[in-house]
Parts: structure tokens; sequence; C-alpha cells
């Protein structure tokens, strides 16, 4: 490390803040435990938080009171390190912790820093700690007052405050960006075309105390919302409940980043999501195809988090690439924990080499603006969907894109709120470089309002993780779902907020019956929810049920049986008829007449043996007329023809409003709006 940048020793008052001290907390132990992977849920649930899974042991970090949990489940365990917390001043001894930099110096270095170099660096911070501590965010790019066309990147580390050899690369990622800043010729073109955050810790008071959790022993990197499950490492009963991992998703709502990398340590690897799940990304040629060029660099062993280490729920990784579309990747940097001080360099290096290969490549592929077809103006909240490999990315405050992929040839899709969705096909992106592809959408004045991210997904149940897409549940509806897993939810940001009118609001369209509830926030991502319907298949919304008249989020909560997500739409049924997988349905319904005042007669036609069912629904998705299983009942039947009378299951009559008469058998599903003017 550059010794003559140590001296910078000023206090920058500006940024210090009060200490607080927090409750004291136990000290971890290091151990191995004498146990398979198939154990892992079981040491996860009591207390162990896992570092590496070995040949026949799992090494991990566990307290002193939770030990005994292991010898009641009647595992055998060898202690490793008894105090991590008194380990870890043995090896970075001293009030800064020797080479290791402290909090303080952080702050202070960073701060020096962007005041010294204004045209290469803008200092932001992502939020405040528990006791006030900031986690600052460095922006390093020619020109960095400004919001330039520029591919964005962003690393980041300790997010476990014990694995700080992740500040020390950040740190000296930024020295290499910036003192040599006009002195190589390949960095000075990457500072000039680039845009690289570095978030040199995530957890101030894990660092300060040398521990993984924050002052409230919370695991960062189980508190992020995408795949979120209770336990599982997270003591929490909802995601997002720390504010460093909030301000971390704020954050990311302002930038969309093609690329995030996230330093830990405990192993040495390099790893790509999914941490939830087995199942491979859309992106996974390109995730793998990028660590194993880490791999060249470093050395670690490249693989997908939950294959190579194991599988974990509400991680930095699964939250960046599922619910931001960052190329989100980890990478564990050291076995040390911590790395003795006269390892850092070294370690620093070889990471600062691999992630100068990264910054490279990961603005290759395609890029452009979007921009609407009349006015010229940009576009600053576009879904844009490259395909391959058909995941999902965002346009920037300057209506940009950027998006890493293969070479070859590309589609891409573009929706945004207002405007006609639009697909430019024949898209060829060149090897080691990029592709400009500028798209102008043509504004639509009737266009729905439809989900446009996803800002939580809770998944209690492992089984029904391992095959879903948070994405597909976002856009207009296109017979894709997301599966929220059994007793799952989401939390989807509409493209603008749904406003109340007379009737349907908003549709929660499904590509089955399943059950689910229906919640809308006016307020925020994490609420207040107030309960707006609750129904099967597709749910016809009004918020006047919910007491409200504006949701800006709308939460969907699986009902038991894992409903099957695929859009949030404005408007009511007469859309259904759009939705291709319905067009060619050998399901024929009508209902006349209509409106009608005391009787109206249903009438239809369906393949025999088909399990057809024929069911009413009023406006809040709820079931009032639910006629017979018609193939148990085909003597009730006249030539497939039904007189309702207007009455509910029990007979009473049913008050005026719009009604949904549908029809389903096992594969297809057609429903009529019927209004009762009486
Ligand atoms: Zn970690």
């Amino acid at each position: 490390m550059n010794k003559s940048f140590l001296i910078i020793g000023v206090t920058l008052l500006s940024l210090s803040i009060t200490f607080i001290f927090g409750a004291t907390q136990e000290h971890e132990m290091l151990v191995s435990v004498y146990a398979s992977q198939y154990s892992i849920p079981i040491l996860e649930d009591a207390g162990l938080y896992i570092y590496a899974i070995e040949d026949g042991y799992i090494r991990g970090a566990i307290t002193p009171s939770n030990i005994n949990k292991l010898t009641a489940l009647g595992y055998k365990y060898e202690i490793l390190i008894p105090d991590m917390v008194k380990y870890s001043e043995q090896v970075a001894p001293g009030p800064d912790l020797g080479r290791y930099h402290s909090y303080q110096e952080i702050m202070d270095t960073f701060n020096l820093v962007a005041n010294n170099y204004p045209n290469l660096c803008h200092l932001d911070t992502i939020g405040q700690s528990p006791t006030g501590r900031y986690l600052l965010a460095l922006k390093i790019s020619e020109n960095a007052q400004q919001e330039m066309h520029r591919p964005r990147m962003l690393w980041d580390g300790t997010t476990h405050g014990n694995e700080n050899i992740g500040t020390e690369v950040c740190w000296y990622i930024m020295q290499q960006l910036i003192f040599k800043y006009g002195l190589d010729p390949s960095i000075t073109n990457l500072v000039n075309t680039r845009e690289i955050w570095i978030i040199p810790c995530i957890n101030p008071e894990g660092l300060i105390n040398r521990t993984r959790g924050t002052t409230v022993c919370q695991d960062l990197n189980r508190d992020y919302g995408y795949a979120w499950r209770t336990g599982s490492g997270s003591g929490m009963s909802t995601p997002w409940s720390q504010p460093e991992t909030r301000g971390f998703r704020n954050f990311l709502q302002k930038h969309p980043f093609a690329l995030h990398m996230t330093y830990h340590s405990g192993a040495t690897s390099v790893m790509w999501p999914w941490s939830y799940s087995t199942i491979a990304t859309l992106d996974s040629i390109s995730h793998a195809e990028l660590c194993n060029r880490y791999h060249n660099y470093t050395g670690y062993s490249a693989y997908q988090i939950s294959r190579g280490l194991y599988v974990c729920y509400g991680t930095a990784t699964d939250f960046s690439y599922g619910e931001e579309g960052a190329l989100g990747l980890a990478a564990e940097i050291s076995t040390g924990q911590p790395p003795a001080v006269s390892q850092i360099d070294t370690i620093a290096h070889a990471n600062w080499t691999a992630s100068k290969d990264l910054m490279i490549r990961c603005a290759y592929g395609i890029r452009g603006a979007i921009t609407d077809s009349i006015t010229g103006t940009s576009i600053k909240k576009a879904i844009v969907v490259p395909n391959p490999p058909n995941w999902v990315t965002y346009t920037d405050t300057c209506g940009w894109y950027f998006k890493y992929v293969q070479p070859g040839n590309h589609a891409i899709t573009v929706f945004a709120d207002g405007y006609l969705p639009k697909t430019i096909n024949g898209v060829t992106v060149p090897t080691d470089s990029y592709i400009e592809v500028d798209i102008q959408l043509k504004p639509d004045s009737i266009a729905k309002i439809t989900g446009y991210k996803l800002a939580t997904w809770i998944c209690p149940s492992t089984t029904a993780a391992g095959n879903t897409m948070g994405f597909w549940a976002l856009g207009p509806r296109d017979g894709r779902a997301h599966k929220l897993s059994t007793r799952g939810s989401v939390v989807i940001e509409m493209s603008r907020p749904v406003m109340d009118i007379i009737g349907i609001d908003f549709t929660v369209c499904s590509i089955s019956s399943k059950p689910c509830s229906v919640f809308v926030s006016d307020t925020g991502w994490t609420g207040s929810w107030h309960l707006c319907a609750y129904g099967t298949g597709n749910i016809y919304c009004d918020l006047t049920t919910a007491g409200t008249n504006v949701a800006r989020y709308i939460k969907v909560a699986d009902a038991n049986q894992n409903y099957e997500l695929d859009a949030i739409e404005t408007g009511i049924s007469p859309a259904i008829a759009e939705l291709p997988t319905y067009d060619i349905r050998p399901l024929i319904l009508t209902v006349k007449p209509n409106p009608f005042r005391h009787i109206t007669q249903i009438r239809w036609q369906a393949p025999a043996n088909s399990n057809t069912r024929l069911k009413i629904f009023n406006v809040t998705g709820r079931l009032v007329k639910d006629f017979f299983a018609l193939t148990d009942n085909q003597n009730l039947i006249t030539n497939n023809c039904i007189i309702w009378d207007g009455k509910d299951n029990s007979s009473k009559q049913l008050p005026k409003g719009i009604y949904f008469v549908q029809l389903q058998n096992d594969n297809y599903k057609q429903v009529e709006k019927v209004v009762l003017t009486k």
C-alpha cells in the first residue's frame, strides 16, 4: 500500500459523528463441526454462521451460548479460535487495527480524497447505521460531479464487520484509480469511460466491534429482500429490517448498476447468484465467464453460491441481480479471518487486477438511450430486457441503459410507463466491445399501469423456491409467472401510483387459479399495508375496499398454494382477451342480456370431460356464486345454458354492480364482465 498515503491522518470533522456504544455482544468462536452439507439448515438454525464446507466438516462462527445447541443436537465439533474478536486484536493490533484501517480513517481519508480530487470523485452516503455512522459511497469518474452516459459498476466491502479485508481491497482499488489517473493510460481510460462506485464499509459498527453482525447482532447479508426467509441466519420477522440494507436499496434505486461486486472473507472463491436456489440465472453464461476470469487473476474457485458454498437467503447478490438487474458477484477473498497484516497488500493487489479486468469487460455488451419518439426527452424509468439473457435491466436518471451480454445476436424489448412496448430484433453484439442501440418509444395515452420493480420477495418454502423468476411478475401479462412459494409474498412497485376510480382499479393476474390476498400501500415499500382483496386466479381489485385512494406499492401474499403471479395491471376483464395464452381457447362464453335487471342467460361451449367449472366473482375478487362442477352434473344442464337470477350461493340477492362470470377448465379460462343494474 502507498505509504505516503497512510500519512493522511487529518481528522475532518464534517463527517464525524458522536459515538454511541451499543450493547455488549458475545464474541463468536470459530469452530469445525463434524457434519455433512445435509446438516446445514439445522446448523444455521442453531446459530452457526457458515464460512466453508469441507470434506466431512463445516467451518463456521457461533456464540458460546449457542455452542451447547450443537452438543444437544448430537454434533461433535472442534474449537479453532475461542474468541474471534480477541484473535482479530492479536492479528491486527492497535487502536487503528495496525495496517487495517479504522472506521474513522476510512471516513477521513475518503472525505479528503473527494475534496482533493473533485474532478475525479463525488462522495455520497447511502445512509447511516443505527447509531448514526455514515455508510460512504465514492463515485470515481472523470467529471464526477456531472451525470454522464457511462456504464456504472459497484464494489463494496465489510458487509460482515469482521471481514474488513474487503474494505482494504476497496481502499486499494480507490488508490489505484485516483493516484494512477493521468499516469497509467489504461486506468485513465477506465476513469474517463466508466462510473465506478466504491462503498468501503457497509457495516461500520461491525467493523468497529470486530463482529460479523451489526450492533443489534443482525447479519446484514441475510436481510436483503429478494428470496428472503426467516431463520437461516436472519433473526428478524421481515427483510429490510436494518437501515444499512434499506439504505443500500435506496442507493441502487438512484443508480442502476451493470455490475455489483461484494467482498467477504472466510474462504477463497468468486461466486455468482443465485444464493437461494441451485437453478441457473438467465445470465449464467456471463456470470460464470466473469467469475472464471476473476479466478485467472486470483486463483479463487469460481462457482454459483448455492452450489459451491451453500444455499442461503436474503443476500446482497440475489437482491442486486434479482431486483435491480445488476450482474451481482461475491468474492470470499481470504481464508484467514482476518488474514495477517502482512497478507493485506498481496490480497488487495490480486483483487485489484481481477477487478480491473471486470471494469474493462462490464462496459461491453449493449448500451443506449431510451427516448420519447415525439419529444426526444429521455425516459428515466424504463425496463429494458435484452434477450438473451431475457433478464431485466433499468434505465438510469439520464434514460441510459447498460447491460453486459455475450457477443452475438440479441433482441431488446423495452417497457415504460405511458409508452407502447417495443422490441428491436437483430442486434449483433461484437466480441470485446459494445453496440449502442438507442430506442424511441411511442407515447400511449391509454397505457396500463403495470409492475415496474420488485421491492421484496419473501420465500418461506425452500422446495417451492427452485423454479421461479421475480422479474416475470413485472410489466404487462405475458403468460409467464413468478411463483411466490407457499405462504410467500411479493411487493411490487407500480410504474406510477394507481388511483381510485369507480369500479376496478387494478387486476392481479395469475396463470392459475390459486388463492392469494392483495394489499396496497400508499406510503412506502415496507408498508403500512391495507387489505384490498382476497381471491383466486385473476383478482379484480378496488382501492375503495382498502380504504385508500392511491396505491404505489402492491403486495400479493400467497394463501398456501404457491400463487403464480403473472402481472399486476390497471384495467379490468376485457384485457384478458389480449393474453396470447388464451387466444386459442376452445371455450366460448356468452352472457345475455347484459346489463340485466332480473335474470340473465349464461351459455358456453367447452370440450367434453374437461372438468369445466362456472363461477361468478364480485369486483373484489370474492366468489359469490359457484354453480357446480359441470361434468358431474350434466343432467342439471340444458344445452350448456344456465339462468342466473343475480343471487349468491345462499340465494341472497346481490347488490347492483359489476360481476365476473368465469368459465374454466383444466387448461383454459374465459371471463365475461356482467353488470347487474337492479
Ligand atoms: Zn461474509
